[in-house]
């Protein structure tokens, strides 16, 4: 048989098309791999055999007979546990949702089924997604690939831990602040945040509703281009979309973008201090490769970068407490009712035992802000300082095609460094929340490995709904580098 290890979706499709290998044989492939690696790597929450290996066989009878639908049928993927799976269990990575099965699949699940993909089973993640290491999964730790004594990042750290171990070609993640883009670059992959609006969110257990998106995790910048082609777009079921074109840089790769014309900005307040002097050094390196391709470089500033943390959480935490408050044991999910003395009982006995320290600490901190009295003080203030963020980067893009930028201050900490340190945490953000205040896109590519063997992803934000753009910018990178066929030795 064909070798399998990992394959890009362009790879395992012209493998499925010459029928060198079966799609029940390659869903086989990484379900042996994930009951082999995923005890010790936490990757998935769950996996779906059954399921999977019937969606195969319905894909291999349609590549026998003919009629393969398109580069998606029969390609094994997974899907970060926050994503709803009509037959498979949803639970967020959260004890509140055990066992809970959504009566729908979320729309970006829907059309890559349609399509023909192979969900294998349901990524680990923070629990609803509120986080940026995996710990707050309140089931499993989920581990790096390249060191198992460090966290992948998160909070769509299980997505990212298994297409970096080769445990499914691409995956499905969320961003509220960063979760795809931080993980994405801690563990070698390639990773997607789209601009707020391209990709439907029915579906997306809600975090903040004013920054959630969808995005992908891949093996390579093709592969992320082929599922956004797929999945982008207006849906009525999620009136914050809208029709925009995309097209797959897959066939051909589009010059539309040539590098030589290219103007890169570089802003100064992502390179100060905090900083690791390493993930300095791999993301300067990374921009001369450009300057190399003959891109100009050019010293911008983005001046209220220094109120995009304390404007995301406040944001966030405020939407967060809204949206956590349909758990409340009636509606959805556990229900505490034993002992319970009235309804308002029942909420806190429910909520009391079953959400995290993160999800209460943002309910509470979130509640707090919202109230008479505060709403003025913080959550008001927070919005401007959203428009002045937003601003910045719409002054930017006047003048740049895109910037480059580290993805996060550092590469993978340990395990536990900052568990009991939410406020550490917090800062960790710093350099990936401001794109999803501004609602535009951008990405983590390989770029890279410290001294200690572990990776560094480059940034590349571009203007809202400029996804092809910086594919495009991504790609050519791919281009002249190895980083993004390297792979953890596990
Ligand atoms: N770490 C951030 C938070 O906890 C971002 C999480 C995310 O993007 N989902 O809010």
């Amino acid at each position: 048989m064909a070798n399998l290890n990992n394959l890009t979706i362009s790879k395992a499709s012209e493998l499925l098309e010459k029928k060198e290998v079966s799609s029940v044989e390659l869903t086989n492939y990484y379900l042996e791999r994930i009951e082999k690696l995923n005890p010790e790597l936490g990757a998935y929450l769950s996996t779906e055999k059954e399921y999977a290996l019937k969606k195969a066989r319905e894909s291999d009878e349609r590549i026998k007979s003919g009629k393969r639908i398109g580069i998606l049928d029969g390609i094994p993927c997974s899907v970060k546990d926050v994503i709803t799976t009509k037959d498979i269990e949803t639970t967020a990575a959260s004890k509140i949702l055990e066992g809970y099965i959504a009566p729908y699949s979320a729309t970006v699940v829907r059309k890559i089924e349609e399509q023909g993909a192979v969900i294998l089973g349901k990524n680990n993640c923070d629990e609803f997604a509120m986080g940026s290491s995996t710990e707050n999964s309140a089931y499993m730790l989920a581990k790096n690939p390249w060191d198992l004594s460090r966290v992948p990042g998160g909070s769509s750290g299980g997505s990212a831990v298994a297409v970096a171990a080769d445990l499914c070609v691409f995956s499905f993640g969320t961003e509220t602040g960063g979760s795809i883009r931080q993980p994405a670059s801690l563990c070698s992959v390639v990773g997607l945040k789209p601009t707020y609006g391209r990709n439907s969110r029915y579906g997306s257990i809600a975090y903040g509703s004013s920054l959630d998106q969808i995005g992908v995790f891949g093996k390579c910048v093709e592969d992320i281009s082929s599922v956004m082609h797929v999945i982008a777009g207006k849906d009525s079921l999620d009136s914050t979309t809208v029709e925009y074109p995309i097209f797959n840089i897959q066939y051909p790769i589009n010059t539309q973008y040539p590098m030589k014309d290219l103007k890169i900005g570089i802003p100064k307040e992502y390179f100060g201090e905090g900083l690791d002097s390493e993930v300095e050094k791999i993301v300067r390196d990374a921009i001369d490769k450009y300057k190399e391709m003959g891109a100009e470089i050019i010293d911008i500033s983005l001046p209220n970068t220094e109120y995009a943390t304390p404007c995301y959480y406040l944001l966030s935490m405020a939407e967060a407490s809204s949206n956590l408050a349909r758990y409340d044991g009636i509606k959805y999910g556990k229900s505490e009712t034993d002992n319970a003395k009235d309804l308002i009982d029942v909420y806190f006995k429910t909520r009391g035992k079953y959400f995290g320290d993160e999800q209460k600490r943002k309910s509470i901190l979130g509640t707090f802000e919202l109230s008479a009295g505060y709403y003025d003080a913080y959550y008001r203030k927070a919005q401007k300082a959203r428009s002045l963020v937003k601003k910045d980067f719409d002054d930017a893009f006047e003048k740049i095609d895109c910037i480059m930028c580290p993805v996060s201050p550092f590469p993978a900490f340990k395990i536990g460094e900052k568990k009991d340190d939410p406020l550490s945490m917090y800062l960790a953000d710093i350099f990936t929340i401001s794109a999803n205040l501004a609602g535009i896109c951008a990405l983590s590519i390989p770029a890279g490995f410290t001294q200690n063997n572990l990776p560094v992803g480059l940034q590349i934000m571009g203007p809202r709904f400029d996804e092809d753009k910086i594919l495009q910018i991504a790609k050519a990178y791919e281009e002249m580098t190895q980083w993004h066929t390297m792979f953890p030795s596990i």
